[in-house]
């Protein structure tokens, strides 16, 4: 019996994840993952041969899964350790079968979701009509899933540990702009968040009524603020809230559900759509894998320390013709549509001449190339350092500043324990200033998260930065605040 009703609940668990796969649409992969884990010989063979002895279902899903879990959480590699993340999910969702309770999903209602992580794949899922906020437990602020949530008008404040334990229901405000969270504020204080989001609507919409407006400075200086692009649907609200173009398509995310490195010809077609959607300039960053961006296609397991291993770049000297492919769809979709192309993780000056020599092979193999302008991203304090080496190689240099902090302060930029020593300092302003006066006339971008903050627009503006690629819902604040430099 207790067997006949683990098969019961696993099938009903399985049927969920294939439903919750076919909304998602290009996301679905982590519910595909989801559903292969729960389909694993090994799982059902140990959960069968515990119940077997006489456990109950439900004792033996909570030994076996657990033991499941502990296995990836021992794992180095930080992907496959996430993986303990899902097993947990997959718990949970068997244990609800179990108990003929409705599968979890977000309420209906208006809400704010408490987790410990937010992954990309899960931030991608979140409705941002009933997801008003998300707070993490354990994070840190600029993983991916923040930023998939942020692009889509979602704000996440990182690293809680103080809203772990709070009961479902329980009502509480956030302010990402302020990174305020209150828990069961009492009435005058609920008012006051009442006038405080207020304030912020009125902000907003004043800034969207000239969001599609160029941004220049209160001296006459243009500045392009463009959209951060991960999806087309990135693109779509990039356009709608009045974009520049693209200073960021990050591709590894854009195409992170291919379980294959696609041909030419697929992300070609993939970036035209972007290009057409935005009806203007596209920055293309070729594939940046590793971190907490794994590619599917790219094996970059045993790394001890995998933030400092084979990223960006660095990887596609082990894959070079996974990088000529992915150049050769580049320059197809830079016929149809203005694309320039970004090189990540950057760190001497010889690995930017070896992948504009791929760059040159692939647009030799056109009789009649189209122009494609190259640029670095500055993300590795040796490249700011060293910006002057780099100038004369490129047409432009794009700072990462989500990378540039983290390997600055030494701040592993997922962990929210020491996530406050990376906030933006003299440091950071430094090595954006000397990028700045080393390209000279040629554009510096600013495309990570602190770009999105109006309060440090004028900053960069001041230290020489002539772009501005955004989180599509900040465009039009970070434009007024351009108009105010
Ligand atoms: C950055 O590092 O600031 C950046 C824009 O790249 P990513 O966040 O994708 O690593
Ligand atoms: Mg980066």
């Amino acid at each position: 019996a207790e067997l006949a009703r683990l098969d019961a609940a696993l099938a009903t668990v399985a049927a969920g994840l294939a439903t919750l796969s076919a909304a998602a649409g290009p996301q679905g992969g982590i519910f595909d993952a989801q559903a292969a884990l729960l389909d694993d010989p090994d799982l059902r063979d140990a959960l069968e041969a515990d119940a077997r002895t006489g456990t109950s279902a439900v004792d033996a899903t909570r030994s076996v899964f657990a033991a499941a879990a502990a296995d990836f959480d021992a794992l180095t590699d930080p992907y496959l350790r996430e993986r303990g993340q899902d097993v947990r999910s997959l718990e949970r969702q068997v244990l609800l079968a179990l108990l003929g309770a409705p599968p979890q999903t977000a309420p209906d209602s208006e809400h704010i979701l408490v987790t410990d992580e937010l992954d990309a794949a899960t931030a991608a899922t979140l409705d941002p009509a009933r997801t008003l906020g998300v707070v993490t437990t354990t994070g840190g602020a600029t993983g991916h899933g923040v930023i998939v949530a942020s692009s889509r008008g979602i704000p996440v404040i990182t690293g809680r540990a103080e809203a772990a334990d709070l009961a479902d229901g329980t009502l509480v405000g956030l302010d990402p702009g302020a990174g305020t969270l209150w828990l069961d504020p009492d009435t005058a204080t609920q008012q006051q968040i009442r006038a405080l989001a207020e304030t912020r609507a009125t902000e907003a919409s004043a800034a969207a009524t000239r969001s599609h407006e160029p941004a220049v400075t209160a001296t006459g200086r243009r500045i392009l603020v463009e959209a951060n692009v991960a999806s087309l649907a990135d693109a779509h609200a990039g356009a709608a809230y009045g974009a520049d173009g693209s200073g960021l398509v990050r591709t590894e995310i854009l195409f992170a559900h291919e379980p294959t490195a696609p041909d030419a010809a697929t992300q070609a077609a993939a970036l035209i759509a972007v290009g057409k959607a935005l009806n203007s300039p596209i920055t293309v960053r070729t594939w940046d894998p590793g971190g907490d961006k794994p590619l599917p296609f790219l094996a970059t397991d045993g790394e001890a320390n995998p933030m400092l291993g084979e990223r960006g770049l660095r990887a596609m000297r082990r894959y070079p013709e996974v990088f000529a492919e992915q150049l050769r769809g580049i320059v197809m979709a830079a016929r149809e549509v203005s694309v320039r192309v970004m090189f990540p993780m950057v760190t001497e000056p010889d690995e930017v001449v070896w992948a504009r020599s791929v760059l040159a092979d692939v647009l030799a193999e056109n009789p009649d190339p189209p122009h494609v302008e190259a640029g670095i991203m500055v993300e590795v304090p040796a490249a700011a350092l060293r910006a002057d080496e780099f100038a004369p190689l490129v047409d432009f240099a794009s700072i990462g500043t989500n990378d540039l902090a983290q390997y600055t302060t030494a701040v592993d930029r997922g962990n929210g324990r020491v996530a406050a020593l990376a906030r933006p300092s003299e440091a950071i302003w430094s090595l954006i200033y000397m990028t700045c006066q080393a390209f000279g006339d040629k554009p510096v971008a600013v495309c990570g998260d602190l770009a999105s903050d109006p309060d440090l627009t004028a900053t960069l503006v001041g230290l020489g930065v002539s772009e501005l690629s955004v989180r599509p819902p900040a465009i039009g604040l970070v434009k007024d605040a351009v108009r105010r430099s």
